[in-house]
């Protein structure tokens, strides 16, 4: 891990700014490349996630892992955390509090990754990062562009996991998401050469 994002991960480990670090067996702040283009952003941890400190390892992260591979990706090309890093007791949703005091984490990993999309997973993190009056069920595969970035809504993973309807739907949405990656590499090719397209806006500028 790049050294400033294991210095994020590093302040999570010591971090005791809500009350889910008292239940956690670990943090779990999220893993993969700095210069991502792509960054999924989850609701929490569940429990073989604070076990074993990583995100998505269990069914859900299975289904993510297919649904990169369906579109020619792997989890290494992908930078995937959630809005809280530790897990909420029995899997409840993350409290709104819980959500506040997690969300400087995530604005320094999207501040040093600097993504060109992030796909908010399921509805806390869609309403993290867009608002709240946006939902999976009304806003999954839209994307919604602020500056830079594209922020593409879909189901969480693990939605599909108790309806199975909605694997095709998140298949779908994948779908979306590689014809948004192409569209924007095509867009930076001719720039490149000179500099680079993807400016350092940060999340202050829209969140
Ligand atoms: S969930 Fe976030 S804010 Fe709460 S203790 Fe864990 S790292 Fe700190």
């Amino acid at each position: 891990m790049p050294d400033e994002l294991r210095l994020v991960a590093s302040q999570i480990a010591a971090c005791t700014k809500c009350d889910l670090y008292k239940g956690r067996e670990n943090t779990v702040p999220g893993e993969g490349p700095i210069d991502a283009k792509i960054m999924f952003v989850g609701e929490g941890p569940g429990q073989n996630e604070d076990e074993q400190g990583r995100p998505f390892v269990g069914a859900a992260g299975k289904l993510l892992t297919d649904l990169l591979a369906s579109i020619g990706l792997s989890r290494s090309d992908v930078f995937i955390t959630n809005i809280v890093k530790c897990r909420p007791p029995n899997n409840r949703a993350p409290k709104k509090a819980e959500i506040e005091a997690c969300n400087t984490y995530l604005i320094d990993q999207i501040r040093l990754i600097n993504p060109q999309i992030i796909c908010a997973l399921g509805t806390p993190a869609i309403v993290t990062l867009l608002g709240e009056e946006y939902s999976a069920t009304k806003v999954h595969g839209k994307p919604t562009s602020k500056n830079s970035l594209t922020i593409l809504p879909m189901y969480h993973p693990a939605a599909a996991l108790y309806d199975g309807s909605l694997k095709e739907v998140l298949a779908s949405d994948f779908r979306t998401l590689r014809q948004l990656l192409d569209a924007r590499t095509k867009l930076e090719q001719p720039i490149e050469n000179g500099r680079s397209s993807r400016g350092r806006e940060t999340l202050e500028k829209w969140i």
